[in-house]
């Protein structure tokens, strides 16, 4: 995407003194007059900033203000040990606010809503977050955090909440508890916003379906203030982001050069006013695209498309990007099957073969729907895997996230 002047100029503001401030990008951009940058060319030439460099600043490695103007720190949790601290100075809490109270305001909601919040409170980003816009809104916050579904639909009914914040597997456990208590009259729920998880439209739709509301996505990670940065509007046609306060480049997940508009590749992000820690060029590692054009709308803002997957889940084959959501997608259309699949990767007499396995009850020709399913794969992604039907409830489930893509060619 192309910089805006007003992007450009924030950014070379920050850099004029951003080495004096933070130790972290002293040594990062250590041979580079980063007070020089004048343009998006040279702006595209520096070095990007991944996780593992904000790990090994643990713990307040990232800091680029004194001590004193830190009010607050978050933590997104590593997979891998050691986690990343990111300090917030009170103008960060307050813009993240402000986005957050916009993403509010881009669903619809008023300050005579009464939002329940149902992602926890505590290190990590969620809660607070969602409070926050709340509060910078004016709207009432119900600040349940997770768990405890009879309380939350106690509250929610004597309460009568207008506005869930959730993340979608809790927001469908909600509606399946609501369903099946049948007191989905005596709620008043109207919106939804949901976040911080993939989802299928499957999901979705049950969600909207059975609560009767709608649903916005909203987006955001902890490393860049936490969710909150872009939400979908009305018309659901991909996130609008805050672009006075992060400019997003949509990188070509081999080059790591930016695409144009409308190509799909890893968001990267730089944070146009963050204090406590400014992040240049962040990989996020999330696969989506810029949508190109305005919004119906009428939002100026610029849109993201629904996050398609992590560059670590993309799959190579046949010379084609794939991404396990592609695939859910397509089973997604098939009534027939159950939410649970398996895709495996193989190398078979020197080429790459694709199984996907798929679970359906005995009412239906197995053979006919494996047809039917690869001849749909085929139109999506271009290449015709293999798919085997089995009986409904052979693949493996887990409470847990579920690992649905196997690669056994390296192995
Ligand atoms: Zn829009």
């Amino acid at each position: 995407m192309e910089m805006k002047p007003e992007q450009l100029a924030a950014i070379c503001e920050q850099f004029k003194t951003l080495k004096g401030k933070s130790l972290f990008y002293a040594r990062k951009f250590a041979d580079i007059d980063i007070s020089k940058i004048k343009s998006q060319e040279e702006f595209e030439q520096l070095p990007f900033t991944d996780k593992a460099d904000l790990r090994d600043a643990y713990p307040l490695g990232l800091a680029a203000v004194p001590e004193e103007k830190i009010a607050r720190i978050h933590s997104s949790s590593g997979t891998t040990g050691t986690p990343v601290i990111i300090p917030y100075t009170n103008k960060d809490i307050d813009d993240w606010a402000t986005m957050f109270a916009r993403c509010y305001e881009m669903a619809g909601v008023t300050p005579k809503d009464r939002v329940q919040i149902t992602p926890g409170y505590g290190l990590w980003t969620a809660g607070i977050g969602f409070q926050a816009g709340v509060e910078k809104l004016g709207a009432m916050a119900i600040p349940m955090g997770p768990g405890n579904t009879e309380k939350q639909l106690k509250f929610m009914e004597d309460m009568q909440s207008t506005v869930l914040c959730a993340t979608s597997s809790y927001a469908l456990l909600l509606a399946e508890e609501i369903e099946k208590r049948g007191i989905k009259d005596r709620l008043a729920l109207k919106k939804g916003v949901i976040g911080s998880e993939r989802w299928g439209e499957k999901m979705r739709n049950r969600i909207r379906r059975e609560l009767g509301i709608q649903i916005y996505d909203i987006y955001g990670l902890t490393e860049i203030y936490g969710p909150g940065i872009g939400i979908s509007c009305d018309y659901d046609c991909g996130i609008h982001y805050w672009d006075d306060y992060i400019y997003v480049e949509i990188l070509d997940t081999d080059t790591l050069k930016p695409v144009p508009d409308g190509e799909y590749g890893e968001i990267c992000i730089t944070t146009l006013q963050k204090e406590g820690a400014p992040l240049i060029r962040f990989r996020t590692h999330d696969i989506s695209r810029i949508i190109p054009g305005e919004c119906e709308c009428g939002s100026k803002f610029p849109r993201l498309d629904s996050i398609v997957g992590r560059s670590d889940d993309m799959i190579k084959i046949h010379g084609v990007n794939v991404f396990p959501k592609q695939i859910e997608e397509v089973l997604a259309k098939f009534p027939q099957l159950s939410s649970e699949y398996q895709i495996r990767l193989s190398h078979l007499d020197g080429r790459d073969t694709m199984r996907i396995y798929v679970e359906t009850t005995g009412e239906y020709d197995f053979l006919e729907l494996a047809k039917d399913i690869a001849h749909e794969v085929k139109s999506a992604v271009g290449f015709t895997p293999l798919v085997k039907v089995v009986e409904l409830g052979i693949l493996p489930r887990s409470e847990k996230k579920t690992k649905r893509v196997i690669d056994e060619r390296f192995e």
